[in-house]
């Protein structure tokens, strides 16, 4: 890999925590040297950032890459993405390429996910799984489940609490003694457990199973001061995918980013047309529910992460990268300000997922960073005005579709 050397200069920067109106940030090789208010440039090849914001490369909290999906999530600035739900070949290819590509975003990875045979994400067997996946099958095989994966590469544990409640029809799944198997496994190795739950009652048992975070909000009802209580006291984050609980409960938010100009020409045909679809599962579901209980879980000071459950084309509703900046803008529509919605997918994502290396701008950092025309500080809709993505330092040659 060639060295580079370079200078954003007068630019306003967001270095994951807080604005800094006016800076020069300066990059060698991978790593991010200097952030200062002036800098000598001597020598450096230079960025000019007037009228822009650098913020730090996105992390997507909620992803499944497979296929080109590390490549499309770079081309809007996502240079990491956490994978809650894969299989270890996949993993290992995924990980491998991305190692080694600088225009393909890094993955920290739970390869395959605790669930019983049947319950979710089973339905997903031929479409985004070839075959069937490993289940737990009782709570005597709960930690060999888990240390499998760990030997795998997993580098945290994910479980799946759905009985089916907010899909409309009822579905096997863990029992609470089989959660807390795979959560006390997981700890005793050191790992987070974090659990895909999308109904109140399922939220609450895996609080009480102890997991360390939520995949998803739930939305099968209003929230009540009960369950936000139960969340906050478990110290937790919550990682609401708004756009995958609005595509499952038919309520669709991906056209608006499928036909905006800014993206649209990044986006692949395919992924286009998975943007403008939802599932519209029959259930007691709603996106208004989700968002309601999003913005009642920041009011009492639960950390929220940015996530999109991108999977595959076929997985409807969302696409890898794009649909990490309408989760953005319906986070501050839940009441998180703008600053706050860009430390979800960075700094706060960083922190909650281990990744010292990244999700801030300050020296010594590894040098993923976003360029972006305007201030998405103040309005988040300028966070798909992006003019430049480094993954490592490496500048993305960000190519439109149609000139490919
Ligand atoms: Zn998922």
């Amino acid at each position: 890999m060639s060295s580079r050397s370079f200078a954003v200069t007068g630019v306003r920067v967001f270095d994951g925590d807080a604005v800094i109106e006016r800076a020069t940030v300066l990059v060698d090789g991978e790593t991010i040297t200097g952030v200062a208010a002036a800098a000598d440039v001597t020598g450096r090849e230079v960025v000019d950032g007037a009228g822009a914001t650098l913020i730090p490369g996105l992390i997507d909290c909620h992803a499944h890459p497979t296929g080109d999906a590390l490549a499309l999530a770079m081309l809007f600035g996502v240079t990491t993405e956490i994978d809650m739900f894969t299989t270890p070949e996949r993993l290992g290819t995924q990980r491998e390429r991305a190692a080694k590509h600088n225009d393909l975003a890094d993955i920290r990875s739970a390869s395959t996910g605790a669930t019983v045979l049947g319950g979710h994400p089973s339905m997903l067997i031929g479409l985004s799984f070839r075959e069937q996946f490993p289940v737990v099958t009782g709570e005597e095989d709960a930690a060999q489940f888990v240390r499998d994966r760990i030997a795998e590469g997993a580098d945290f544990i994910k479980l799946l609490i759905d009985d089916g409640t907010a899909g409309g029809h009822p579905s096997p799944t863990l029992t609470g003694a089989m959660a807390k198997a795979v959560v006390a496994e997981a700890h005793r190795h050191g790992l987070m457990a974090v659990a895909h739950a999308t109904s109140a009652a399922n939220a609450v048992e895996a609080v009480q199973a102890g997991a360390d975070g939520l995949a998803h909000v739930f939305m099968d009802q209003p929230p009540t001061p009960e369950v936000i209580a139960v969340i906050k006291e478990a110290g937790i984050f919550v990682i609401p995918t708004l756009v995958t609980m609005g595509s499952m409960a038919g309520d669709l938010t991906g056209a608006a980013v499928a036909e905006d100009e800014r993206a649209r020409r990044y986006i692949p045909e395919d992924w286009r047309g998975n943007l403008c679809q939802c599932w519209q599962f029959g259930s007691p579901s709603s996106l208004a529910n989700a968002q309601r209980a999003t913005a009642a879980l920041h009011e009492a000071g639960v950390p929220i992460l940015a996530g999109t459950d991108a999977a595959d084309v076929g997985v409807l509703g969302t696409a890898h990268g794009a649909s990490l900046h309408q989760e953005l803008a319906q986070l501050v529509e839940c009441g998180l300000s703008p600053i706050e919605a860009l430390a979800a997918a960075t700094s706060r994502a960083a922190s909650a997922w281990r990744l010292d290396d990244r999700g801030r701008i300050a020296p010594g950092l590894q040098a993923d960073l976003v360029l972006i025309d305007g201030d998405p500080t103040t309005d988040i809709t300028d966070s798909l005005s992006i003019r430049a993505v480094w993954r490592r330092g490496e500048l993305l040659e960000r190519t439109p579709k149609e000139t490919a």
